[in-house]
């Protein structure tokens, strides 16, 4: 179990599902393991698709009468949740830390960067407005109303247990949604904590149920659903493609984030001590396991030099370990097979002529020291493929025009960043990089306020900001006619 808790009562072994907390009617369970120290936390419900059914047949029921509430009173009970978050930060860093891995200081900060998301949506919900049309025809008048969309589902990763959840569930209440939410089986227990603290909150019972267990089990009954109308998805662009098929047959809304392979651009022109400040957060974030994580760094060879000294400098500085001790900087990998692909991609690069900058790779365990390799080229797997690990490739590049097409080549399209001290270019290459979000200046890209969300392979739909609610509110038409 996790111990050390403020109030032990966040540690929820059960699923909630319709209301009530519950073991599997299988009987099964799945155990959670601490990537830190290899060992079991617990244990969560395996559930099946009769209790998925369940919680389907509860968040409908529930949706009909939330939906008819002031949006004040959803505001009010999103604050109240938002508000005792806050107050458990502690409980919730730590149970995070102990199921995910990442150190407790980046824990925290998802613990309030998830908080940020209801309260953002709660100030939205009153806010949600149609608009009153003049046709052409004298005797008629066109309003469009927004609707919720109704009972949705979504399926959420471990790289972000806590934030995930709430991103996906403040639009869906704040709009008048239901949600059957399935956790990664990796981390579960911070979804759980989330959800005792919703009751706590007054959020009606039923309103979300978490469905714990296996995915293919759990998936398909989702997906499968006509009562279910719409389903948020964050995870690899492998699986997102599986549930867009799976949808098709009851043509369900979609809003899915999926994978990336960030270029991280610094020109000859950029501020130097900036760039290196911004490569390393925008790499090393959550050791390296962000679909937002810069995969390709390319730096412009009058800079090249001295922007790798730099980084060699700051990547010694991590303290690799577990992220419940003091000092340490840099947290495990979620599991052994995460630390597999890393390995995988640094020995092909240097198979095909890349070398270290840093000290080469360690690995024990689910650990992986950060590594920096330069001399990395086009043609190996790091350009192509997320890592998601604490490895910063550096490619070279000689003109704007090269690095725009390097950026741009790829399938996938969720974040870019590029430095540079030069406003024309800052205009130029925003506008021409292909990715949902661009931080110029900056290697950090998202905030409860702003649109976040991909282009081309990296997914559909936009979550926080003025996007985030659209996604959960279908827009109708009255057409008020013999005026
Ligand atoms: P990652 O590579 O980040 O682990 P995944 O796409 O495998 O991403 O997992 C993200 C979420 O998708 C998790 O909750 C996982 O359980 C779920 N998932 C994985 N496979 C399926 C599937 N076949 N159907 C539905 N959900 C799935």
């Amino acid at each position: 179990p996790i111990t050390g808790l403020n109030d032990p009562s966040l540690f929820r072994e059960q699923a909630l599902v319709a209301g009530e907390w519950i073991n599997s009617s299988s009987g099964k369970t799945m155990s959670v393991t601490n990537p830190a120290t290899g060992e079991t936390i617990g244990t969560i419900p395996a559930c099946t698709a009769e209790e998925t059914q369940r919680a389907i047949e509860a968040a409908d029921r529930a949706q009909k009468e939330w939906k008819t509430r002031a949006p004040e009173v959803r505001a009010d009970i999103l604050m109240k949740w938002h508000d005792l978050i806050m107050a458990n930060a502690d409980d919730l860093a730590r149970i995070m830390t102990i199921e995910q891995g990442k150190v407790l200081a980046e824990a925290k900060g998802e613990v309030k960067y998830g908080a940020s998301f209801l309260k953002w949506f709660a100030e939205e919900a009153r806010r949600i407005n149609g608009a009153v049309i003049t046709p052409n025809q004298p005797d008629r008048r066109v309003l469009t109303l927004k609707q919720p969309v109704g009972t949705t589902a979504a399926i959420t990763p471990w790289n972000f247990p806590n934030a995930m959840i709430t991103r996906k569930c403040g639009p869906a209440f704040a709009a008048g949604c239901s949600m059957v939410l399935k956790p990664s089986e990796l981390t579960p227990y911070s979804a759980l904590a989330l959800a005792v603290l919703a009751e706590r909150a007054g959020l009606p019972a039923g309103l979300m149920s978490l469905v714990t267990g296996e995915a293919k089990e759990i998936g398909p009954v989702l997906t499968g659903s006509d009562t279910v109308r719409k389903l948020s998805f964050t995870g690899s662009t492998q699986v997102g493609a599986l549930l867009m098929r799976q949808s098709a047959d009851t043509i369900k809304r979609l809003s899915l984030e999926l994978g990336g392979n960030a270029p991280f651009l610094v020109f000859d022109d950029a501020d130097l001590d900036a760039a290196v400040a911004g490569a390393i957060a925008a790499k090393f974030r959550n050791t390296g396991q962000t679909c937002v994580c810069a995969n390709r760094i390319l730096v412009q060879a009058g800079i090249h030099d001295r922007f790798v000294a730099r980084i060699r400098e700051e990547v010694a500085k991590f303290k690799v370990g577990n992220g419940l001790e003091d000092g340490n900087t840099m947290g495990p990998l979620i599991n052994e097979a995460a630390v597999k692909k890393v390995r995988d991609h640094v020995e092909d690069a240097l198979s095909k002529g890349a070398s270290y900058v840093s000290a080469p790779l360690e690995t024990n365990g689910c650990f992986a020291t950060p590594v920096v390799l330069e001399g990395v080229t086009t043609t190996m797997r790091i350009f192509r493929e997320e890592t998601f690990g604490p490895v910063m490739p550096i490619f070279k590049f000689t003109d704007e025009a090269e690095a725009v097409r390097m950026a741009n080549d790829t399938e996938f399209g969720l974040a870019a960043y590029f430095y540079t001290e030069d406003m024309s270019r800052a205009w130029r290459v925003g506008e021409a990089l292909e990715y949902g979000m661009v931080g110029v200046n900056t290697g950090s890209v998202s905030m409860e306020c702003a649109p976040f969300g991909g282009m081309k392979q990296s997914g559909l739909g936009r979550e926080g900001g003025a996007e985030g609610i659209e996604e959960f509110l279908e827009t109708k038409a009255l057409h008020i006619a013999g005026l």
